[in-house]
C-alpha cells in the first residue's frame, strides 16, 4: 500500500513511537507529529515498563530501546505495613523517568526522519493526509461520537507527586491518618528521582479537605497543601525527604473505550482510545505496542481500510483483556484498607494473585520463602512444614478451607454470582442476600475464568461486609484460584466439584 503522508497528533509515547517505526518501515512517507507542549515539558514524573514490554519493545525497535534502559532504574519491589517490610527480588523491572522516554522517543523519531512540529494546539480535522493517527491522549477531542467512545470516571482519588532521591525499590506502603487511609505506590526511576503516587478513597480525601485544596489549585500549579500533608504522613518512607509536584493535583482516573477505533482515514491510537488503571502500569506500554501492531499492518494489509481493520482486531482482544485485568487491579487497591488485617506476606500473596495471572507456585518460584511464611500464617503451621512445589494442592488439602474435605451444605441454596462487579453498588443485592442467610454462604458461578475470579472476589467483600462464613463451590480445574483465594482471605472454604 502506498502512504505518501502520515500526520500523527500527539507527541506522547504512543505518537513519537509509532511515527519513528512508520518512518523506519517506510523512508520515502512524509511522517509529521504535532505536539502542543515544547519539548522538555510534559505531566508526571517516571513510568514502569514490564518484561514483556522491554521485550516487544527490543523486538520492535533495538536501538531506541537500548537507549531507554541505558536511561531507566531496575528495582525490587516490597509491600510494607506498619514495621513490616517484605522485599521481593524482582530485578527486571525497570522504570524510566516520562520526560527522559519522550526526549529518547523523540530524537530516534527525528533520526528516522520524521518532522516535529511542537508548541500548537491542532485538530486532527485540519491535518491534510493519507493517514492521520490521533494519539492525542485521555483527553483525546478527535475522539467524537463517531468512535462510540465511553468514558467512567472512579470513585478512588490519585495524587501523582514525585521525590528528590531514589527510594531502595518499589514500594507500596498505606498509612493510617486521622482521616482515613492512604496508600503509595512507589518506585525509583533515576539516582534522585522517584514516583510517589498517593491514593485515597473519597471520605478520606473530603475529611482531609483535599477536595477544597483541589478546588484552589489552579490546573497548572501543583496542590501543596495536600503534598505537604502527605510529605508528613509517608515521613518514614521518605526518610524526612519532601513530595514534589509536577502540576499535581488529586484526580479520578478514567477508563475509556470505544465501539470503533478507526474512521476514514483517521485512527486512534494509546490513551485516545483505551486506558487500564496505573496500578498495573501498562498505559505507556498499551500506547507504544499499539504503534507497533498498526505499523505491521500497514505493512501487511492490501490498502488503508483493511490496514485499520486489521489493526484494531489484532489489539482489541489483547487491549480488553488487559482493562478487565486492570480493572480487578483497581477495585483490589480500591478495597484495599479492609485487608490490613493479613500479615504482609499472605497480604503480598494476596496482591500477586488478585487477577488470577499469578498461581501460588508461580509466585513461590519468585519468592519462595515469602510464599512458604505466608501459607504457613494461613495454615497455622511451622514454615518447614510448607511444600515447595504442588502448593495449592497443600492448601486445599489442609483441614480449614479444604472444601473437598468438609460436607457441602446439601441444604444450603447457592448464591449465584453473575457478572457483577464485586465492589461495585451492584454487588450490594448479593451483600442483602447474604446477610439474610442463616449458616454459611455459598457462592456459585458460570465456569469460566473472569466469573470465578468475580466469584472469589464477591466472595471476599461478603466476607469482609457481612458475617457469614463464605464458601465458594467450583470445578476443580479453577483449584488454582481456589486456592490463592482460601490463602487471601476471599473465600472462608472451598467445595471443589467434578
Ligand atoms: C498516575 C499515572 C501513573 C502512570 N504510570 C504508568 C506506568 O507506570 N507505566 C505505564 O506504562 N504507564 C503509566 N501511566 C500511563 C501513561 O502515562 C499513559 O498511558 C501514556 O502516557 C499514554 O500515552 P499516549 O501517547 O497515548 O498519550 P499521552 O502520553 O497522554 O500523550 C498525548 C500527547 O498528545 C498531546 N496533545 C493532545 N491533544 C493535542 C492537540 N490537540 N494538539 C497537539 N497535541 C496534543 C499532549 O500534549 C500529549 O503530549 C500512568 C498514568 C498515570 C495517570
Amino acid at each position: 500500500m502506498n502512504l505518501r503522508s502520515v500526520a500523527v497528533l500527539g507527541g506522547g509515547p504512543g505518537g513519537l513511537y509509532v511515527a519513528r517505526l512508520l518512518k523506519l518501515s517506510r523512508p520515502g512517507c512524509s511522517v509529521t507529529v504535532y505536539e502542543q507542549s515544547p519539548p522538555g515539558q510534559t505531566f508526571g514524573f517516571g513510568v514502569g515498563l514490564a518484561t514483556r514490554t522491554q521485550r516487544n519493545l527490543d523486538a520492535a525497535d533495538p536501538a531506541s530501546f537500548a537507549e531507554i534502559v541505558d536511561n531507566a532504574w531496575s528495582h525490587d519491589m516490597a509491600m510494607a505495613v506498619g514495621e513490616q517490610k517484605v522485599t521481593l527480588p524482582v530485578g527486571n523491572l525497570i522504570a524510566i523517568g516520562r520526560s527522559t522516554l519522550l526526549d529518547i522517543l523523540r530524537r530516534h523519531a527525528e533520526a528516522a526522519g520524521v518532522r516535529i512540529r511542537s508548541g500548537a494546539r491542532v485538530s486532527a480535522g485540519d491535518l491534510d493526509a493519507d493517514l492521520v493517527i490521533a494519539a492525542d491522549g485521555v483527553n483525546s477531542a478527535t475522539r467524537s461520537a463517531t468512535f462510540g467512545p465511553e468514558v467512567s470516571t472512579h470513585r478512588g482519588l490519585y495524587l501523582w507527586a514525585g521525590t528528590d532521591f531514589a527510594l531502595p525499590s518499589a514500594v507500596f506502603r498505606p498509612v493510617t491518618t486521622e482521616f482515613g487511609t492512604f496508600v503509595a505506590h512507589a518506585y525509583p526511576y533515576r539516582a534522585d528521582r522517584s514516583t510517589f503516587l498517593v491514593e485515597t478513597d473519597e471520605d478520606t480525601w473530603r475529611r482531609a479537605g483535599f477536595d477544597v485544596s483541589t478546588e484552589q489549585t489552579p490546573p497548572d500549579v501543583s496542590d501543596e497543601h495536600s503534598l505537604s500533608y502527605l510529605a508528613k504522613a509517608f515521613h518514614d518512607e521518605l526518610q524526612g525527604h519532601p513530595l514534589i509536584g509536577n502540576r499535581t493535583r488529586w484526580l479520578r482516573f478514567r477508563t475509556v473505550t470505544c465501539a470503533r477505533w478507526h474512521h476514514g482515514n483517521v485512527v486512534l491510537l494509546g490513551d485516545a482510545v483505551h486506558t487500564a488503571h496505573y496500578s498495573i502500569g501498562s498505559g505507556t506500554k498499551l500506547a507504544m505496542e499499539d504503534g507497533i501492531a498498526l505499523v505491521r499492518a500497514l505493512d501487511e494489509a492490501a490498502d488503508l481500510p483493511a490496514a485499520l481493520q486489521r489493526f484494531e482486531e489484532e489489539r482489541r482482544p489483547a487491549v480488553e483483556h488487559l482493562q478487565a485485568t486492570a480493572h480487578r487491579s483497581m477495585r483490589w487497591w480500591e478495597s484495599f484498607p479492609g485487608r490490613l488485617d493479613l500479615p504482609v506476606e499472605q497480604l503480598l500473596i494476596a496482591y500477586m494473585t488478585r487477577a488470577g495471572k499469578v498461581t501460588l507456585d508461580r509466585f513461590g518460584a519468585l519468592a519462595p520463602d515469602v510464599v512458604r511464611t505466608g501459607l504457613a500464617q494461613y495454615a497455622g503451621c511451622d514454615p518447614v512444614d510448607v511444600p515447595d512445589s504442588d502448593r495449592a494442592a497443600w492448601v486445599l488439602s489442609r483441614g480449614v478451607g479444604a472444601g473437598s474435605a468438609s460436607a457441602p451444605a446439601a441444604s444450603v441454596h447457592p448464591l449465584p454470582v453473575d457478572g457483577v462487579d464485586a465492589w461495585g453498588p451492584a454487588a450490594e443485592t448479593l451483600l442483602t442476600r447474604a446477610r439474610t442467610t442463616s449458616g454459611p454462604v455459598v457462592l456459585v458461578a458460570d465456569d469460566d475464568r473472569e466469573a470465578m475470579l468475580t466469584l472469589f472476589d464477591v466472595g471476599e467483600r461478603v466476607r469482609r461486609e457481612t458475617a457469614s462464613v463464605v464458601v465458594a463451590r467450583v470445578n476443580r480445574r479453577w483449584s488454582e484460584f481456589a486456592a490463592a483465594a482460601l490463602v487471601s482471605g476471599r473465600v472462608d472454604r472451598v467445595d471443589l466439584i467434578d
